[in-house]
């Protein structure tokens, strides 16, 4: 039986995975020219301040963010190179300093969200937040409930 190794919670990242949470991404579209138009978005030079603000805009009303943030940790810390745009609402730089504030590659939401305040990004509400907000990323967004 698998576990998410993130949650640590048996079957979740399975169950996620099964229910395919990407069919749920608030950036998912099938009409081509606006495929091009969130691929432009989310995957440009993230000194483009304009677009960056409005992908992470979306990400914030995103129902699978962490989802998102944690299929992108997992896959970055296999292949670096694959680092790259806007995942689960952070900036591959972000994504990379929270990676490296992991005590693992295999780290808990408690890790990632401790390491997240550590870097002043406001990540999780559920968490204690910042008395100001990081500059790094998107304001709070909603995370997925636990698996029962
Ligand atoms: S969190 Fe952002 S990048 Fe990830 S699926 Fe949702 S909208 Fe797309």
């Amino acid at each position: 039986m698998s576990t998410d190794p993130f949650t640590k919670e048996p079957d979740r990242w399975a169950v996620e995975a099964r229910h395919r949470w990407w069919d749920r991404a608030a950036c998912l579209r099938t009409d081509p020219d606006e495929v091009r138009e969130m691929d432009a978005l989310f995957f440009t030079n993230g000194n483009d301040k304009e677009r960056v603000e409005q992908a992470q805009a979306l990400c914030r009303e995103c129902p699978v963010r962490w989802a998102c943030l944690s299929s992108a940790l997992i896959e970055e810390a296999s292949r670096p190179s694959t680092r790259f745009g806007i995942r689960g609402g952070l900036r591959a730089r972000s994504r990379k300093a929270l990676a490296a504030g992991l005590p693992g590659t295999r780290s808990d939401r408690e890790d990632v969200a401790e390491a997240a305040r550590a870097l002043g990004i406001f990540l999780i509400p559920a968490v204690p937040e910042p008395a100001t907000p990081g500059p790094h990323d998107v304001p709070a967004a909603p995370v997925l409930p636990r698996a029962a």
